[in-house]
This record gives structure tokens, C-alpha cells and sequence, in this order.
């Protein structure tokens, strides 16, 4: 048997540079690079007139060759073979390098099939490097070939190879994966033929097929593995909240009112709490719609009923901000509020802990540093995830399991089309907020190319001078962050140097130390910082009222989700906001981002549509909730799928609730092994 966990180097052809390259893509393994699932696939079947043929574009032409083959040494291992072909619609250049053996394959007069890419530099066609057969042939032409996520430094070619080499490796030896009777019952093709056809096809049916199978054994994993989360909190005893203790009493206090929808979220956060099951509702609502006092109500109820909170946020500058406002309305009722961070000294953090144990601090908010082991509660009873895409399932079982069955509230402002969550948050309640405070003023979204930069430049300008603020994001260059640093750097450097010299421009980005970070967020907040150029670090939740601008650099690099994340950090107070997408390349799907973003603010809507453009991969991700990764599901495409994996998965469960049959072995091996695999604490 093949051992899949294999260093994807023992693959032929995958030398130390492919290695790192791979590894840079998440592939490590014999398995992740054969689970590198195609994105499309190319028909090289589709055949074009030269006449047809338009710059950029891979094509096959049948053309006649008109000369002999040239050869021109350019020195000593460079060399350059052309070649003139034509068909009755036009002529066009083909154009080899250092493939000198290809000098005597071509006749003049005879056909050949030519596959590549095009360049059309003003009526001059160029094909270069293709790859061919003689007319009657289908080796390299006539196939439909796999087109995988394009990765930085590594070609389309170098992939399928080393797909291609790792598959030959495995040899059809893969270990079925799914329980035989699955199989015959839905029709499923074997794990070896789905793995073939779904990266080298045969045909688009034989492909269809294979990715039916891989689809179903993906969705079928993680609806099981739902089910099985959902039995072990379910029957549990939990708080039954006092009904003497009424959030009414904070309610009137307030400095605003409370929407509609946040009062309706709090009746039912109520009713939870009171009952004696164990609260585990997710709260849903947009950027900006309040989801933060919610918390504070809460915990206020909580600790009048003589237990203590912790609300964990995903980052440092958002649980900053959390406890300021914690403070400001709970602690004029006599409740104790602290912060946790990474960043906490030794001392502090001693008594913090100290007084934990002791029940002398009521509401605790921190980061992942409430996970670690020596935080402990004297009598945890309520716990609050915020922004909870950023946390996985398995942190937040970690912070459950401080308390005796507490009660569990999950924010998010990543909006999920509701038939959806109720699939993937089987195990969660849900309430929405679906309505904004009041008076706030549409952000007006703009997308601009770069040749605008200036009057961008002068737009800012003139808002910082009516006393308004600014956001500048820059994207992540690639997985690293050295690099993006430098490249958030060298912006900021021109934001405060040349364009900006008049302004105070701060940076702020992930490998700051925290005190820093917390001091030029304080002087954001503040008013003392003029612009604020940042990495996506201040992408959740951070609240300044006074910024209206948000400018994204290369915004084409920014999957909708964290765009309409980011916007969010304006149109927070009582100025019309801008957010200005500044863009250098923009491919079609980033152009109907832009789009989308520019067409509307809600985020349900933008939800749908990040969906359908990109799929599950990353907005469902294991960023988003824990989950592991779709290889190849696709929610919005396999939305009936889902549905009927949901019916067989509910099935399988309710006969054998622990996968303990002979029959479900396979399933449950499956389901240990996805679920154990890179969960980040
Ligand atoms: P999010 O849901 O994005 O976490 P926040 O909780 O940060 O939003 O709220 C955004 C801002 O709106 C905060 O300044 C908060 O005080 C304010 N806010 C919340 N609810 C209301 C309301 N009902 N009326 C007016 N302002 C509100
Ligand atoms: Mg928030």
C-alpha cells in the first residue's frame, strides 16, 4: 500500500526548488498534491482560424507549414526555431525555444495541429511554444487538459507533471476510501478512476463522474462529522439564568436605542440563558449593525446572575477596543472587567489569572491567550466568540470546556445565506441582526485604476482637512510575511514622504509588537494620526466614527467577503464614507467584484455572490469556521448535492449514531482523519 503522507520529493521530477514551491501552495504530501484538484480544464479540441485567433488566448490551430524550419543559435544554450504555418484564413509564426530537436519534424506542405498560446501583436500572430501533432493525430491536441489554481513560480506545465508523475507513483493503489455499500447504492465511481478522471479526463462525462464521487465523499465527511459535533453537546445539562435578573436594566441606561433587530437577538439570548440547556446560538449581522452591545448585555446578565463571561475576539486591537466599551457600560454597574493579550506582562497576567481563580473579575476579554492552559475561571458561565470565522471549532471547545457547560454565543460578521447555515452550523442556533443602527449613510464605493491615483490623493486630502480620517489597506502579497511588510512599508513610506508630508500617516501591521499596535490605534482613535496605512490586520471590527475614507491598494487581490469586511471599518458615524478600490490588473472576476461592491452594501447579497465567484475554498475555509477546506466541494454549485448528502448522512447517523458498524468503518476512519488534520490553535 501507498504511503500518501509521503514528502511530496520522492514524486519524480520534483526536485528542492518544486518542493518549496509546493509547500508554499500547502502541498507537502504525495495526498495534497493529488488532492490538488484542477480549477478548469482546458479543450484542446476547440479548434480557431488563425483569422480567429485573439492576442492572449490558447488555441489549436490546423495549419499547413509554408517554410522549413529556421534555426537561429543564440549562444550556446539558447536557441530559437521558427516556423511559418498557414491555413486559408492567414499565416502565423510558431515559435520554439531550445527545442532544437523539433528542426526536422515539420514538411512543407503537410498539416499539424498546433496547441498554445497566442500573441496578436498587430495583426502579426505568434504562437509560441505550443505543442502539436500532424494533422490525423489526437496525443497533444485533441485532450482535454486539467488547469490547476495558478500559483506564483510555478507553471501550468510543472503542476500537471508533477500531478501527473505523483499518480503514477500511487499506480491505482489508493485505499477505497468509502464503505462498498455507499458506493453501489449512489452510483459512485472508485476512488482510483475518480482520482484518474478528475485530473487527466477521458471525456467531460468521465470527469463529471469522478467529481460526483469526490463531491459526495467531501460533503458526506463534513455532515457526518456535524452530526456527530451536534450529539455531544446536545442533553447536556447547562445554566438556567435567573428570570429576576432583567437586561431591561442595562437597556435603559444605554446612550442610544437598540434596533428592532438587536432587541428581538436579545429575547432570544434571553430565553437561552434562562432555559437550563446550554446556549450555542450563532449571532449573525452585518459590519457596523451592533453585534458588540449584545455581548455587553449578555455578560451583564451573566455575572448579575453570579457567574463570570469571556469574549475572545481574533485579535489584540479588537479586544482593545471590546474592553473600552465593556468598561464604559458595565463598570458604572459595579462589574469588573479586565483584558487579556499575548502581549500582557508576566505581572499584570499573574493577577489577572490570580484574581480569575478567585472570582474578583467578572468579565474577562482577551485573544487566544484565554486558551492557554493556566487561564482559569472560578465559574465561567458564559463565553462569547467574536468575529468567530477567524476561530476554529476546536478553540472554541477549548475555551467552552473553562466553565461547566456555559452558555455560548458565536458573533460573526460574515453573513451566510440562511439554508446554508442551517447545513453548515448544524449544531448552532442562529439569530440575525438584519438592520443598521439608524442615520447611517450609505458608503459611496468607488473602483479606480491606478492613472487616477491623484485625484484619489486630492479627494483624501480634502477630507482630512474637513477633519476627517483615513484607512489605507494594502494586500498580502503572497503567504509571507516578510514580504508583505516590505511591501506595506515601502507604500507607507510614500503615503508619509512624498504625498502626505503634511499629515501625520502611521503604519500598523501583524508583526508589530502589541504595545505599538495599541498605541498608534490609540492615536487613530484619537484623532492624532491623520492616515493609518495597514495590512488586513485591521480588518475586523475596529471602530473609529471619524474615518470616512477606506482606500484598498491592488484591491484586485481581495476576495469580496474581505472587501465589504474592510469597507465596514467605515461609515461608522455621521459622515458620508467613501471606500475607494484602487486597482492595477483587473481580471473579469475581480472586475465583477468590483462591481458587486460598487452595486451594493448589503452583505448577504455580497455572501451570495462571493459564493458563486469563488466558490467554497475560502469563504468557507477553515479560516471561516473550522472546518477543514473544500478540495473540490463547491457550495453554491453543489447545492443540490449538499442537500442530498445531508438526507444520507442524517440516515447513516440515525442507524448507527457512532460509526461503530462494520459496514461505516471506512466513514469513520475518514471523518477522524479530515477532522484531526491542521486545526490551528
Ligand atoms: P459590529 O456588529 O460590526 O461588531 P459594533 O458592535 O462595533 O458593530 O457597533 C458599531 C457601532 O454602532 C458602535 O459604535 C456601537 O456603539 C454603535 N451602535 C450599536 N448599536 C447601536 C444602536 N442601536 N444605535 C446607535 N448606535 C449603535
Ligand atoms: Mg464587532
Amino acid at each position: 500500500m501507498i504511503d500518501l503522507k509521503q514528502s511530496v520529493q520522492y514524486v519524480k521530477g520534483v526536485g528542492p526548488q518544486r518542493v518549496k514551491i509546493l509547500n508554499s501552495i500547502g502541498v507537502y504530501t504525495i495526498y495534497d498534491l493529488i488532492t490538488y484538484f484542477p480549477r478548469d480544464y482546458e479543450d484542446r479540441n476547440n479548434k480557431k482560424k488563425i483569422i480567429d485567433l485573439c492576442n492572449g488566448e490558447e488555441a489549436v490551430i490546423e495549419a499547413t507549414a509554408i517554410t522549413n524550419v529556421t534555426v537561429a543559435v543564440i549562444r550556446k544554450n539558447m536557441s530559437i526555431l521558427k516556423l511559418t504555418v498557414g491555413d486559408e484564413t492567414g499565416v502565423a509564426t510558431i515559435t520554439w525555444f531550445n527545442q532544437i530537436y523539433l528542426k526536422n519534424k515539420f514538411k512543407i506542405g503537410n498539416k499539424y495541429k498546433f496547441f498554445g498560446k497566442v500573441t496578436n501583436t498587430f495583426g502579426k500572430i505568434e504562437m509560441v511554444n505550443p505543442v502539436f501533432d500532424n494533422a490525423e493525430e489526437n496525443k497533444n491536441t485533441g485532450k482535454i487538459v486539467p488547469i490547476y489554481p495558478l500559483t506564483y513560480n510555478l507553471s501550468e506545465y510543472a503542476i500537471r507533471q508533477a500531478i501527473e508523475n505523483a499518480l503514477k507513483t500511487v499506480n491505482n493503489k489508493l485505499e477505497e476510501t468509502l464503505p462498498d455499500y455507499i458506493l453501489k447504492e449512489y452510483n459512485l465511481e472508485d476512488i482510483n478512476t475518480a482520482m484518474n478522471q478528475i485530473h487527466f479526463p477521458d471525456s467531460f462525462e468521465s470527469c463529471n463522474k469522478a467529481r460526483k464521487r469526490l463531491v459526495f465523499e467531501e460533503l458526506l465527511t463534513m455532515q457526518l462529522a456535524l452530526l456527530q459535533l451536534k450529539n455531544q453537546t446536545t442533553g447536556q445539562e447547562g445554566i438556567a439564568y435567573s428570570k429576576e435578573v432583567k437586561m431591561s436594566d442595562v437597556i435603559n441606561i444605554l446612550p442610544f436605542k437598540l434596533t428592532k433587530a438587536q432587541l428581538k437577538v436579545l429575547e432570544e439570548i434571553d430565553n437561552d440563558m434562562e432555559s437550563n440547556k446550554p446556549m450555542n446560538r450563532l449571532l449573525q449581522g452585518d459590519v457596523g449593525s451592533g453585534k458588540t452591545i449584545i455581548a455587553i448585555i449578555s455578560a451583564y446578565k451573566a455575572t448579575k446572575c453570579g457567574y463570570q463571561s469571556a469574549i475572545m475576539a481574533p485579535t489584540a486591537i479588537l479586544a482593545s477596543q471590546h474592553i473600552e466599551e465593556f468598561r464604559k457600560i458595565l463598570e458604572p454597574l459595579g462589574i469588573r472587567c479586565e483584558v487579556l493579550l499575548g502581549g500582557t506582562k508576566k505581572k499584570q497576567r499573574d493577577e489577572i489569572l490570580q484574581k480569575l481563580k478567585n472570582g474578583k473579575i467578572d468579565v474577562l476579554v482577551g485573544t487566544h491567550s484565554l486558551l492557554v492552559e493556566d487561564v482559569e475561571f472560578k465559574n465561567l458561565g458564559f463565553v462569547v466568540t467574536d468575529e468567530q470565522h477567524r476561530f476554529g471549532v476546536r478553540q472554541r471547545e477549548n475555551i467552552i470546556a473553562k466553565g461547566k457547560n456555559p452558555d455560548v454565543l458565536v458573533m460573526t460578521a460574515t453573513p451566510i445565506p440562511r439554508t446554508l447555515a442551517l447545513i453548515l452550523y448544524g449544531d448552532l442556533d442562529i439569530s440575525i441582526i438584519d438592520e443598521l443602527p439608524p442615520n447611517r449613510k450609505k458608503i459611496e464605493t468607488f473602483a479606480v485604476s491606478y492613472s487616477l491615483e491623484e485625484r484619489v490623493n486630492n479627494f483624501i486630502r480634502k477630507n482630512i482637512e474637513e477633519g476627517r480620517q483615513a484607512y489605507v489597506v494594502c494586500p498580502l502579497v503572497e503567504e509571507n510575511e516578510e514580504l508583505n511588510m516590505k511591501s506595506v512599508t515601502k507604500i507607507c513610506e510614500k503615503y508619509k514622504n512624498e504625498i502626505f508630508k503634511d499629515y501625520r500617516v502611521e503604519l500598523l501591521h501583524g508583526k508589530m509588537k502589541q504595545k505599538e499596535k495599541d498605541e498608534i490605534m490609540q492615536d487613530f482613535k484619537d484623532g492624532k494620526i491623520n492616515i493609518l496605512v495597514s495590512t488586513t490586520v485591521i480588518e475586523v471590527g475596529v471602530n473609529v466614527p471619524n474615518a470616512n475614507i477606506m482606500v484598498i491598494e491592488n484591491s484586485e487581490h481581495f476576495g469580496l467577503a474581505q472587501l465589504h469586511q474592510l469597507r465596514g471599518r467605515v461609515g461608522r458615524g455621521e459622515y458620508q464614507s467613501y471606500c475607494i478600490l484602487k486597482y492595477r490588473k483587473s481580471t473579469p472576476e475581480a472586475k465583477e467584484r468590483m462591481k458587486t461592491m460598487q452595486e451594493t452594501n448589503n452583505g448577504f447579497i455580497i455572501a451570495e455572490k462571493d459564493l458563486e465567484l469563488r466558490g467554497t475554498g475560502e469563504f468557507f475555509g477553515t479560516r471561516q469556521h473550522g472546518l477543514p477546506e473544500f478540495k473540490i466541494a463547491n457550495l453554491f454549485r453543489d447545492m443540490d448535492m449538499l442537500k442530498s448528502v445531508q438526507s444520507v448522512a442524517i440516515k447513516i447517523e440515525s442507524e448507527d449514531p457512532k460509526l461503530e458498524l462494520d459496514k461505516n468503518k471506512k466513514l469513520n476512519k475518514l471523518i477522524k482523519e479530515k477532522f484531526t488534520k491542521r486545526v490551528e490553535i
